[in-house]
C-alpha cells in the first residue's frame, strides 16, 4: 500500500523557492514538476505554487500576446490542503474530494506533526487511494483486475475534466435543453460576465435579473442558438452590470446529448475586448502622429497608394481625375526650436497642424510626415488648380505669427507640388518630385510654393553631387587660402588682408564661395572648414610684416559652436601671431537673435585684442541699430553701395552718414568692391578709411608679393 508519506517524499526535495526566476527554472527542469510548495524559515508550509498558474502568470506579464485578454488569474494559494503524513490515503481523499476538489486539483502539502514533510499530487493520490481500495476489494475477491483499472481512469477523468473546465480562461455555461435551466458554470463566467455564478445556477435565462442583464442574455442567446452545432461564432456587444463597461464576447453554442439521455447546451465564450482595445490602440498607433494628431507617413503612403489606384480606374472609364502631393515644410521651425526649446517646437507642431486641418476639406489628408515635415494628399477632378488654392491657403495662414506664451514667432512654410500621372508614375516618384518642387520654393526665398517641373531634377542631382563633393573635400582637406589686400586711405599702404575661402574642385574648377559656403552652413559643415580657414589665416599672417592684419569671415552658425573661442585662441598661440592682428568679420545676422551667449564670445575675443568687423553693411534690414548692441571696431560698406559711386546721390549720401556716424563712434569704415580709380578717390573724399576691390588687388594665394609690389606704392601715391 502507499503512504501519504510515500507520496510526499516521492515529488522532488522542497527548496525555497523565492525568486520567480528559479521557480521557473525548476519548471523548465522538471517537466513532471505540478508543485512547488513555499515553506518558511522554520520549514513550515505557507502555500502552493502551481506549475499552469505560475506559467500563466508568467505569461500574463511577458506573453500578452499569447492569451489575449482572457483575465489570467494569479492562483497562489493562501489556504493550501495540508495533512498529517500518517493519515490513510483513501481518508484524505474522501475528505478533500468533498468540498475541496478544487483545491485538492492544485495538490497539497504533506507534514509530519506540523512540519512540512512535501508535496503530493491529486493524481497521485486519486492512484494511491483507489489502489488502497481495490486492494481491500481483491482482498475479498469482489472485482477484476480490469475493473479496477477502468474505475481509476473514470475517476481520474472526472476529476480532470473538472478541474480544466473551472480553471479554463473561457466562459463555460451548461443549460439542460429540457428545462433551460443553468447547471454548470466556471469560474471565468464570473468575471466575463460580471455576475455572480449563484444568479444563474438553477435558473432559466428568463428569470435572471436584473432586467437589463436578462434582455441582454436573452437576445445574445437568440442570436447564438441560430448557429448552434455549426462550429459558429459570433462577436457580441455586451454591457458588464458590475462596471457598465463596454465589452465584446465571443460565443458559441454546441447542444451536447448525454449518454443518460439528456440533452445539454454547452456555451463557451471569451472577451475580446481587452484584445480589440489593444489592437486598436497598436492600429492608431501605427497610423498616427502622437504629437500633432495627425496622420503620419504609413497612412499617408497607403491613402496615396489608394488614390493613385482609384485615378487609374477612373481614367480607365475615361473620368479625368488626378492625385497632386504638396510636400510643406516648415521654414524657421528648427531656429524655434534651438531658441526657444522643444517644448515650443512641439507646441508650433500642434498649432500648425491645427491650421493645416482648419483650411482643408474633410476630403483632403493632412499628414505630419516627421519633424517639420509635412504633406497633403488631394485627389479628384481639376486638382492641379485645387492644389494651387491649397498651397496659397496654406502658405498665407503659415506665414501669420503663432503666440507661443510670451512670445510671437513667425515660422511660414515652403511647399513643393507634384501631380499624378503628370509628373510621376508611381506614389515613391510623386513624393520625390514634391520634394525636389519644395526645394525650388526653398531657395526661391522661402514662404511660397513651386509646381514641380523636369528642369528642376537635374538642378536637384547636380547640387547632390556637389554635397557628396563638398564632404569629401572637408575630410580631405581640400580648401586653399586666399588673400585680398586692404588698402588705408591716410597712410597709403596695405595694412591687411581679408581671407577668403577657395575649393579648387577637379571637374567644376575653382568653386565660389557663395556656392559653398551656404552649402556647408546646411549640411552642419561649416565649423570644421571655418576653423581650418582661422587656423591657415593665422599660419600665413604671421610670416608677414608685423603692421599687416588679417581678417577672416565667420559665419552666424559658427558662433552656435562652442569650440569656436578656443579654436582661436589655439590657433593665435600655435602661430604666435598677435591678437590684434586678427581680425573677424561677421555679418548682423550673427546678431539677430539677440543670444547672450553670441555677445559673450564676441566680447571674450575683444577683450584679448582681436577686433570684430561688422561685414556686409547695408545690405541687411536695421544695420544701424546692430551698431549700438556691439562695440564693432570696423564697418564694411557693402559693395553694392560702391558701385554706384561716384554718380549716385543715394550711395554718395549713405556712405557719407555712415562715415560720419562712424567717425563719432571712432570707428574704422572700409569701401568694399573698390574697382575703380573714380570709385577710390569718392570713398576718399566721403571719408571711408580704408578701400578693399579689385582696384587694389584681387585675392591671392602668395599676399607678400602685393606687399612688395608697386601697385601698393602707385595706389598710395594717387
Ligand atoms: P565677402 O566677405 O563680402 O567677401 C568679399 C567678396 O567680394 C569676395 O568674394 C571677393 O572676392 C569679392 N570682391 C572683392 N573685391 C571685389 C571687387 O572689386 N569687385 C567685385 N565684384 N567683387 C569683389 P568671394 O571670395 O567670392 O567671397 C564671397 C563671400 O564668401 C564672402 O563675401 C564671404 O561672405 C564668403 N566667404 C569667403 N570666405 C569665407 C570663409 O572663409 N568663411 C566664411 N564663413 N565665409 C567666407
Ligand atoms: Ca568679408
Ligand atoms: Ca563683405
Amino acid at each position: 500500500m502507499i503512504t501519504l508519506r510515500q507520496l510526499a517524499l516521492a515529488t522532488p526535495p522542497a527548496g525555497k523557492a523565492d525568486t520567480s526566476e528559479t521557480i521557473y527554472q525548476r519548471f523548465e527542469r522538471e517537466p513532471e514538476c505540478l508543485l512547488i510548495p513555499v515553506v518558511d524559515d522554520q520549514h513550515r508550509p505557507t502555500g502552493l505554487i502551481e506549475r499552469n498558474t505560475f506559467l500563466l502568470r508568467l505569461a500574463k506579464q511577458y506573453g500578452r500576446a499569447l492569451f489575449a485578454a482572457r483575465s489570467v488569474q494569479i492562483i497562489m494559494d493562501t489556504d493550501p490542503l495540508v495533512v498529517e503524513a500518517d493519515t490513510a490515503p483513501g481518508d484524505f481523499a474522501s475528505l478533500a474530494l468533498d468540498g475541496h476538489s478544487g483545491q485538492l486539483l492544485k495538490g497539497f502539502i504533506v507534514v509530519e506533526n506540523g512540519r512540512y514533510l512535501g508535496v503530493g499530487a491529486a493524481v497521485d493520490l486519486l492512484r494511491a487511494a483507489a489502489t488502497e481500495r481495490l486492494e481491500t476489494a481483491s482482498q475479498l475477491g469482489e472485482l477484476t483486475e480490469s475493473l479496477k483499472a477502468s474505475h481509476l481512469e473514470a475517476e481520474r477523468n472526472r476529476h480532470f475534466a473538472e478541474a480544466v473546465i473551472e480553471h479554463i480562461p473561457s466562459l463555460v455555461a451548461v443549460r439542460s435543453s429540457n428545462s433551460g435551466r443553468f447547471l454548470l458554470m466556471n469560474r471565468a463566467s464570473e468575471s466575463i460576465l460580471g455576475v455572480n455564478r449563484e444568479t444563474f445556477i438553477g435558473h432559466r435565462i428568463d428569470e435572471i435579473a436584473p432586467s437589463r442583464l436578462m434582455d441582454q442574455l436573452r437576445n445574445a442567446d437568440r442570436l447564438i442558438s441560430q448557429d448552434a452545432g455549426t462550429g459558429r461564432h459570433r462577436d457580441l456587444a455586451y454591457v458588464r452590470p458590475s462596471d457598465n463597461d463596454h465589452r465584446v464576447l465571443r460565443i458559441s453554442q454546441t447542444p451536447v446529448d448525454m449518454p443518460d439521455g439528456e440533452s445539454l447546451i454547452l456555451t463557451v465564450a471569451d472577451d475580446l475586448t481587452d484584445a480589440r482595445r489593444a489592437q486598436d490602440r497598436i492600429q492608431h498607433l501605427a497610423h498616427f502622429d502622437l504629437l500633432t494628431a495627425l496622420p503620419n507617413r504609413a497612412l499617408f503612403q497607403e491613402r496615396l497608394e489608394m488614390s493613385l489606384r482609384q485615378v487609374d480606374l477612373a481614367r480607365q472609364r475615361g473620368a479625368l481625375m488626378d492625385v497632386a502631393v504638396l510636400a510643406v515644410d516648415l521654414d524657421r521651425f528648427k531656429s524655434v526650436n534651438d531658441t526657444l526649446g522643444h517644448n515650443a517646437g512641439d507646441a508650433v507642431l500642434r498649432l500648425v497642424a491645427e491650421r493645416m486641418k482648419d483650411v482643408l476639406r474633410s476630403d483632403e489628408l493632412a499628414s505630419r510626415l516627421g519633424g517639420d515635415e509635412f504633406a497633403v494628399l488631394l485627389c479628384g477632378e481639376d486638382v492641379a488648380e485645387t492644389a494651387k488654392t491649397v498651397a496659397n491657403r496654406l502658405t498665407s495662414v503659415m506665414s501669420t505669427p503663432l503666440e507661443l506664451g510670451d512670445h510671437s514667432v513667425s515660422i511660414g512654410a515652403s511647399i513643393g507640388i507634384a501631380l499624378y500621372p503628370q509628373d510621376a508614375d508611381n506614389a515613391e516618384e510623386l513624393l520625390k518630385r514634391a520634394d525636389i518642387a519644395l526645394y525650388r520654393s526653398k531657395s526661391e526665398g522661402k514662404g511660397v510654393w513651386r509646381r514641380f517641373d523636369a528642369t528642376m531634377h537635374a538642378e536637384l542631382a547636380d547640387r547632390r553631387s556637389l554635397e557628396n563633393d563638398l564632404r569629401r573635400a572637408v575630410s580631405n582637406g581640400d580648401f586653399k587660402a586666399h588673400f585680398q589686400p586692404i588698402l588705408d586711405l591716410s597712410q597709403g599702404r596695405i595694412v591687411g588682408f581679408e581671407a577668403l575661402m577657395r575649393w579648387p574642385h577637379e571637374r567644376r574648377g575653382m568653386v565660389p564661395p557663395n556656392d559653398f559656403i551656404p552649402l556647408a552652413e546646411e549640411l552642419g559643415l561649416i565649423n570644421p572648414m571655418g576653423e581650418w580657414m582661422i587656423r591657415a589665416a593665422c599660419d600665413a599672417a604671421s610670416l608677414w610684416p608685423q603692421d599687416t592684419s588679417v581678417a577672416v569671415n565667420i559665419s552666424a552658425m559658427q558662433f552656435k559652436s562652442p569650440g569656436l573661442v578656443s579654436c582661436i585662441f589655439q590657433a593665435l598661440s600655435k602661430s604666435g601671431l598677435a591678437p590684434n592682428r586678427l581680425e573677424l568679420e561677421v555679418t548682423e545676422t550673427v546678431l539677430i537673435d539677440d543670444e547672450p551667449e553670441v555677445l559673450k564670445c564676441l566680447r571674450q575675443l575683444r577683450e584679448i585684442g582681436v577686433s570684430i568687423a561688422l561685414d556686409d553693411f547695408g545690405t541687411g534690414f536695421a544695420s544701424l541699430s546692430y551698431l549700438q548692441r556691439f562695440p564693432f571696431d570696423k564697418i564694411k560698406i557693402d559693395q553694392s553701395f560702391t558701385r554706384g559711386l561716384p554718380d549716385s546721390r543715394a550711395a554718395t549720401s549713405i556712405i557719407s552718414a555712415v562715415t560720419a556716424l562712424s567717425a563719432k563712434l571712432g570707428l574704422i569704415t572700409t569701401a568694399e568692391g573698390v574697382e575703380t580709380e573714380a570709385q577710390l578717390q569718392a570713398v576718399s573724399r566721403l571719408g571711408c578709411t580704408q578701400a578693399q576691390g579689385y582696384l587694389i588687388g584681387k585675392a591671392t594665394p602668395h599676399p607678400e608679393m602685393l606687399l612688395r609690389s608697386a601697385t601698393a606704392g602707385r595706389l598710395a601715391a594717387s
